[in-house]
């Protein structure tokens, strides 16, 4: 394959609320050294995490190239690379892969799988599981340990990370019980495991919570939301229950006073992904988990709509203004 100088990639050269600072620019193409790899994407995942980064709630180094995960080809090789070939199809996680091509470290950056079938409903599905299914698998194993019978509060359900963790939490024989704000979204959750609905633009959670658990609340909450369901998840906890808070799709939680927990002896946790992915065992363990998942269909990753690279800011805006459900895929050209 030839491989053109210049590559298209999505970046901003400042920080704003705006999708304005989002540009679809032309550079000149990454090239390598003998350790590393280049990679023709073919898909990348959208998250939420990009807009931390675009309004600066997270640092960034400026230009900075979004993108955390794709699926693509291994179109050049270093010298000293082993165990792969030109030609590999793989899926990874790494920064800066809304972009045509991606160089990675295989040796500091191990984070990768190989994927059998050069199929597009296949690379679709992992180019959609990487962050979120692995986020998911991860949490309800080591953030708080998922049991058969548990009720588990799922906030944002019919999101990306939300349908995953519905369909895994169901599939382990615990009850889940999920918010979304409108009756459509609801009814995905539902056809996902979902077995409580809640709508969070119509309900009071915590009464609904506590109505379906007999007034004991839920032994978890996996709370993404963030700023404005914080106290609900506190509300809606069990004694000796346990809220992972892992997001900010509201806003980032203002500072907790640890005396909060004391009166039901409650677990808080503000995990990332890659804290527990970070050694070659770990991802091992867990990729492994996803591909038997992903392979068998008993995970279904829900591609709602695939963009253009180039019209990534619109798919920001979907995103950001709530009005996607499941997982935003990017076409690279
Ligand atoms: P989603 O597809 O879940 O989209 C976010 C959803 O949050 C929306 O669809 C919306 O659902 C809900 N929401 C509630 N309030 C707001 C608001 N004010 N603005 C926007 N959305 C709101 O996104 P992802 O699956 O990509 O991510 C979900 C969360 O998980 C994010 O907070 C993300 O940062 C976090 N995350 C954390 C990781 C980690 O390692 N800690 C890894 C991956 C994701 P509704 O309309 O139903 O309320």
């Amino acid at each position: 394959m030839s491989i053109p100088d210049t590559h298209h990639v999505i970046r901003f050269h400042e920080t704003s609320e705006s999708y304005d600072v989002l540009k679809y620019e032309t550079v000149p193409t990454p090239t390598i050294d003998e350790d590393q790899i280049l990679i023709k994407n073919k898909y990348a995942g959208i998250n939420f995490i990009e807009k931390y980064f675009r309004i600066g709630l997270y640092p960034s180094q400026l230009p900075y190239t979004l993108g955390r995960e794709a699926v693509g080809e291994i179109v050049k090789i270093g010298s000293n690379v082993k165990n792969y070939q030109i030609g590999d199809i793989i899926g990874y996680l790494s920064s800066q892969t809304f972009t045509q091509y991606t160089v990675i470290n295989p040796t500091i950056n191990f984070r990768i799988l190989k994927i059998s079938e050069n199929k597009d409903s296949i690379l679709q599905q992992f180019a959609g599981s990487l962050v979120q299914g692995l986020t998911a698998l991860t949490f309800i194993e080591e953030s708080y340990k998922v049991k058969k019978d548990d009720y588990i509060l799922v906030h944002a359900a019919a999101g990306g990370v939300g349908l995953i963790l519905t369909q895994l939490i169901s599939k382990l024989g615990a009850h889940v019980i999920a918010t979304a704000s409108t009756d459509e979204k609801l009814n995905l959750a539902k056809l996902n495991g979902a077995e409580f609905l809640i709508n969070s633009s119509n309900d009071d959670i915590v009464s609904k919570v506590l109505e379906f658990t007999n007034g004991k609340g839920v032994e978890a909450s996996f709370d993404g939301v963030g700023k404005d369901t914080w106290d609900i998840s506190l509300k809606s906890t069990a004694r000796k229950g346990t809220i992972v808070s892992f997001g900010n799709a509201s806003g980032a939680v203002p500072p907790v006073t640890i005396s909060t927990l004391t009166p039901k002896n409650l677990k808080i946790l503000r995990p990332t992904l890659f804290n527990y992915l970070t050694t070659l065992e770990e991802w091992d363990y867990y990729s492994t988990k996803l591909i038997k998942l992903i392979e068998s269909n008993d995970l279904k990753i829900d591609i709602s709509k695939i963009y253009e690279l180039k019209d990534y800011p619109k798919a920001a805006k979907d995103l950001e203004t709530r009005k996607t459900t499941g997982k935003l895929l990017l076409s690279i050209p």
